[in-house]
């Protein structure tokens, strides 16, 4: 629907001979799916929704031409009229601050002018020109940036650990092998603001001594790869990518590879070894990429979130970073908002915001009026968050805390109607599936623990299987060579701890 509006768009603005003054533009995503296709008119920053190519001509004929705004398709909360004239001030954007998502649904990601005339590049210029690499690193140390792909690890200190060791070569790395059910950050990110990427592996790869530069991303997302293709490109063209960055000596070019759809490749040693062409499956750490990474090369990778913050950082600097968020957790976060929310979508919020508030305030409740079961954060490795923790503040350490973990950042949404056995099932079942098989308690004991879940749902399970299940996943979690399968039991655990009733009620209901 979007493609055949923006068609109709410049249909009738060339028809009404506006063109000259005129443009539509398509733009990467606003974050506001449920409300889409949404179009934006500038200067006066009216904000229309749920958009159809029949409405093209009205927002012409109204809107351009008349200077009459179109009611009907405007998004409208009940008691806040006065305020849709600026879309921040409607309540799904108000708590949000973003700044990786800072011109997604701004600009056009097809034209690197526009990225130029938004502070593009900026950062990489004052790198080159005033800082030396270590200088760089201890910026990015002050942010207190933390990986966003999942692992929480201190982005600072890796680019400082990758310089600790001499080579001829060293890589930079960008994990765009998103692959949780419902999560969709890295994707637009990279739809709507390619050259931040580009722009902060140049900058990683001067503060570590690389040259080089791979963006791993899944072969589904094939606007991303385009995306990234032209603005590739058009920076090669412009100077900054390839030799002689503005002049300073400093060489970096970027390749993409693109990965088949294993789950498991988003592990960084997995990712690793699918670049070299190797089957994608987990190596022991240490040694870390830090020091032995791609053709066992000194290698930093960074997931796309996490770099799309560095350009802000240098500009703006770490301290300015470090203000926002809680203490170890500075920042914002970027959330795949799904499930049985009111306000599907794409949400960038400071770190220590409450769920509550992001429930209830920018997702506009729970669907049809129900009541909140739970949240699944961190898709099938992280677990389910019952109601009494709707006031936690969110960061990577309380949310550990109480069973769950950051990941990447799908958050899907439950209602009262919704299994909590059966949701533990759907998302063991995807582990199951994307299970390398290489270390025995992920390859044979997450299938047994799916086995004793199926007996429970199918009504055939004893109380005594609810202690093997709390076992036997303790025993994976602690035993499991990578991520995959250290985390693979944590949506049966924390179903189990915070949700015991449902398990026991399937136990009693027995056939
Ligand atoms: Fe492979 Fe699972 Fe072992 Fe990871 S934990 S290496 S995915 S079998």
């Amino acid at each position: 629907d979007s493609d055949v509006l923006l068609e109709k768009l410049k249909e009738e603005i060339k028809d009404n001979g506006l063109e000259a003054e005129v443009q539509a533009l398509v733009t990467g995503c606003f974050g506001f799916c449920e409300k889409g296709p949404i179009v934006k008119v500038y200067p006066d920053n009216v904000f229309y929704v749920e958009v159809t190519p029949d409405d093209a001509k009205e927002i012409v004929q109204e809107h351009l031409i008349k200077g009459r705004r179109v009611e009907r398709l405007l998004y409208v909360e009940p008691t806040l009229q006065e305020k849709m004239a600026v879309h921040h001030d409607m309540p799904f954007y108000k708590k949000q601050l973003r700044v990786a998502l800072r011109n997604c649904g701004f600009i056009d990601p097809e034209d690197i002018n526009e990225y130029f005339a938004n502070d593009g590049y900026l950062a990489l210029g004052t790198v080159l020109s005033k800082m030396k690499p270590e200088e760089v690193i201890n910026e990015v140390k002050i942010s207190g940036l933390r990986g966003r792909g999942g692992g929480g690890f201190p982005t600072g200190l890796k680019w400082d650990f990758a310089t600790k060791y001499d080579a001829d070569i060293k890589y930079v790395v960008c994990n765009a092998d998103e692959g949780d059910p419902g999560a969709f950050m890295d994707r637009s990110i990279l739809e709507g603001d390619p050259h931040s990427v580009l722009e902060a592996m140049a900058i990683a790869g001067y503060a570590i001594g690389a040259r080089i530069g791979y963006i791993y991303i899944r072969a589904e997302y094939p606007l991303a790869i385009e995306r990234l293709r032209i603005a590739i490109d058009q920076a090669k063209e412009m100077g900054m990518l390839g030799e002689n960055i503005f002049g300073s000596g400093f060489d970096f070019d970027i390749e993409l590879k693109l990965g088949a759809g294993a789950f498991v490749c988003g592990e960084e040693t997995a990712l690793i070894r699918s670049i070299e062409g190797k089957r994608g499956e987990p190596t022991t750490k240490p040694p870390f990429p830090a020091e032995s990474g791609v053709w066992g090369k000194p290698t930093i990778v960074n997931n796309v979130e996490t770099l799309a913050n560095i350009p802000v950082i240098i500009n703006r600097g770490g301290d300015w970073f470090k203000k926002i968020g809680t203490e170890k957790s500075s920042g914002t976060k970027v959330f795949a908002l799904a499930g049985k929310i009111n306000n599907v979508g794409l949400v960038e919020v400071p770190m220590g915001i409450t769920l509550r508030e992001i429930i209830y305030e920018i997702g506009g409740g729970i669907k049809n009026g129900k009541e909140y079961k739970a949240v699944q954060t961190g898709g099938p490795s992280g677990g389910c968050i019952s109601a009494q923790f709707l006031d936690t503040p969110i960061d990577y350490d309380s949310l550990i805390q109480i069973g769950s973990m950051m990941g990447s950042g799908g958050m899907i949404v439950l209602d009262e109607d919704d299994c909590m056995v059966n949701i533990a099932k759907f998302y063991l079942e995807f582990t199951v599936e994307e299970s390398c098989g290489k270390c025995t308690p992920c390859r044979v004991g997450n299938r047994r623990l799916l086995e004793i879940l199926t007996k429970i749902t199918e009504g055939r399970g004893t109380m005594e299987d609810l202690d093997l299940l709390e076992e036997l996943g303790t025993t994976i979690k602690d035993t499991s060579l990578c991520g995959l399968g250290q985390t693979a039991p944590n949506p049966v655990l924390s179903t189990l701890k915070y949700f015991r009733d449902e398990y026991e009620a399937h136990v009693k209901e027995k056939r």
